[in-house]
């Protein structure tokens, strides 16, 4: 065993690159909904590291599977292939629009790989000037400097030289702003069925139709980001089968994994055969222990029971904010779909969502938030009833330590 000598918050200002201010917590052990930090004190997770933690922590069916496959075999690179990811991506197909992925291991992973497979398609099907990329402001995309840069926030991608070029952005929830750039040079469209980073914002009714009709009359591909949305995530396994519009390519990470690092690029046999062998890679994609998660992610989400209980569990946020709300007068609205929800500060505490966060996490309760004026919250898919009604109570303790 490593030597394990003892660390601190500080620890971090000495030895890691500045660019995160990570919270003064550092947790150590979590089940459930529940983590304990170096103090042991605890706190009930509505963060879930991101939209990530799909099943919470140490879920039994993700520690059985990775300790199966542990002792199986760890990594074999793609110059093999491997039974996890070949189930995996079977099941995947299975249950989806698609007919082929590529696996990586991460959300940006995936997302770069969906931009250049946009482009090869492109430039092999309709000539070298069909390159124009169509994205959202304050949509996001990871950061990669091909994907931060097609993401919405110029401040993310700008300090770092010349950009990957050809990329527009639109206003979300604005066809005419879209159909103002699109022609027939346009490669694809990608989009958040519903924006994360950006504010939880959701699609206004038939804004993802229209893309889809856009993308049809211009030849172009429809690429959904599906990172933070997707693995039932919103209620359904894909948000886009809610909506009922289908995407061209499809990207899923964060919840897919839940805590295990993988990514996965959906798509069709037709797109895909235009990433041919050599054109694109990852020494991890695919790794045996990741897919082994991500398949008893799959299996134990992919359940009506689960899907159904998504939403049951979000009504519940919603009326346990509404309350606070009622009784302190700090949101304008809450928002979102399934449990991916932002509470929206309202004009007396505009760009304190920190704030509130840091009051949160005093009273014992882990939340996010998406921009300066939304708190986000993105819990366990599974996470108790009761922790949702205690973690709110601990919330409104925060609400009450700011309202006054
Ligand atoms: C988090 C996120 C990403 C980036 O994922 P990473 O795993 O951090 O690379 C991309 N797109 C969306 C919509 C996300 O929420």
């Amino acid at each position: 065993m490593s030597e394990h000598f003892p660390v601190s918050r500080d620890t971090f200002d000495d030895v890691m690159v500045p660019n995160y201010a990570p919270s003064a917590v550092i947790p150590v052990r979590g089940q459930g909904s529940r983590v304990w930090d170096q103090q042991n004190k605890e706190y009930i997770d509505f963060a879930g590291g991101i939209a990530v933690s799909s099943l919470g922590h140490c879920h039994p069916a993700l520690v059985g599977a990775l300790k199966e496959q542990s002792e199986k075999i760890w990594h074999v690179s793609n110059v093999m292939t491997n039974e996890p990811a070949l189930r995996l991506a079977k099941k995947l197909v299975d249950t989806t629009f698609a007919d082929k992925v590529y696996f990586a291991n991460s959300g940006a992973e995936s997302n770069e790989a969906a931009l250049k497979l946009a482009r090869r398609w492109a430039i092999d099907v309709h000539g070298s000037d069909k390159t124009q990329i169509i994205a959202f402001e304050q949509g996001f995309h990871g950061r990669t400097f091909f994907t931060v840069t097609v993401g919405g926030q110029a401040a993310y991608s700008d300090g770092f030289g010349p950009k990957p070029g050809d990329i527009d952005h639109a206003e979300y929830n604005n066809l005419e702003s879209v159909k103002a750039l699109i022609s027939d040079k346009t490669c694809a469209i990608m989009v958040e069925p519903l924006q994360g980073e950006g504010g939880i914002v959701s699609p206004t009714a038939g804004f993802i139709q229209g893309l889809r009709e856009l993308c049809n009359e211009h030849n172009a591909l429809l690429i959904f980001d599906e990172v933070q949305t997707g693995a039932g995530r919103l209620g359904e396994l894909y948000a886009y089968m809610d909506i009922g519009v289908t995407p061209d390519i499809l990207t899923s990470a964060k919840g897919l994994g839940g805590g295990f690092p993988i990514s996965a690029m959906l798509t069709t046999t037709d797109i895909a055969k235009h990433l041919k062998v050599g054109t694109h890679g990852s020494t991890y994609g695919g790794n045996p222990l990741a897919c082994a998660v991500a398949e008893a992610v799959i299996d134990t989400i992919n359940t009506p029971e689960i899907l159904a209980g998504v939403k049951a569990k979000a009504q519940l946020y919603i009326d346990g904010l509404n309350a606070i709300n009622t009784k302190y007068n700090v949101f304008s609205e809450i928002r979102g779909k399934g449990l991916l929800i932002g509470a929206v500060l309202n004009e007396k505490y505009q760009g304190k969502a920190k704030d509130f966060l840091d009051a949160a996490m005093a009273e014992g309760v882990m939340t996010l938030v998406a921009g300066a004026s939304v708190i986000r919250f993105a819990p366990s898919l599974v996470i108790p009833d009761e922790d949702i009604i205690e973690g709110l109570a601990r919330f409104e303790k925060a609400v009450v330590s700011l309202a006054s």
